[in-house]
């Protein structure tokens, strides 16, 4: 949101961050492909010296609850007792670090769906041209950054090609920051 002079550039902040956490594309017996965290829970399991940890979702449509492993055997000596704490209270930042961490996805085979959890915060702007926008990720939302700024901008794809100078290839998906100049329309 914020602007400011960066060399000969200027340049405008703009930030993408989730508006909640994602659902999950995971299949469901019912025949369903969503599944949610809802509140965000965890079930923990001592089992002597070894640790279960899961955390609980569930589909969407028929409310079937799935359990995905985040520690499975692990000795009980080994996990920092802080966290612990926060697994047995349900603590929801370590709910959404837990579903957003691309680990958790591989192991259970799930893919995040982000659609509608997440929001650009940008300005318009009636700069001076060229201006240099840079993109900034409170989260980890994967985003196409020519579709991304063509729907920022509202300007066209052709338009995007011709005239977003980025600093690393614009169709291709990413969860970084990057940046890019704007050159004025012809
Ligand atoms: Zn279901």
């Amino acid at each position: 949101m914020s602007a400011q002079s960066h060399r000969d550039h200027f340049v405008l902040s703009w930030t993408v961050r989730r508006t909640r956490l994602p659902l999950l594309a995971l299949r469901c017996p019912c025949g369903a492909e969503s599944a949610t965290t809802g509140e965000g829970r965890f079930r923990v399991n001592a089992n002597g010296k070894l640790l279960h940890v899961w955390l609980l979702v569930r589909c969407v449509r028929c409310a079937r609850t799935s359990k995905l492993a985040v520690h499975e055997r692990t000795p009980v000596r080994s996990l920092d007792p802080a966290r612990l704490r926060a697994f047995e209270s349900n603590d929801q930042a370590l709910v959404a670090r837990t579903l957003l961490d691309p680990a958790l996805a591989r192991r259970n085979r799930f893919a995040l769906d982000w659609r509608g959890a997440w929001r650009l915060e940008s300005a318009a702007v009636e700069a001076a041209w060229p201006y240099r926008v840079a993109v900034g990720f409170l989260d980890p939302v994967p985003v196409r950054p020519e579709r991304l700024i063509a729907h920022a901008l509202g300007i066209s794809r052709g338009e995007v090609e011709r005239r977003i100078k980025g600093d690393r290839p614009l169709h291709r998906t990413t969860s970084t920051g990057f940046s890019f100049v704007v050159l004025p329309a012809l």
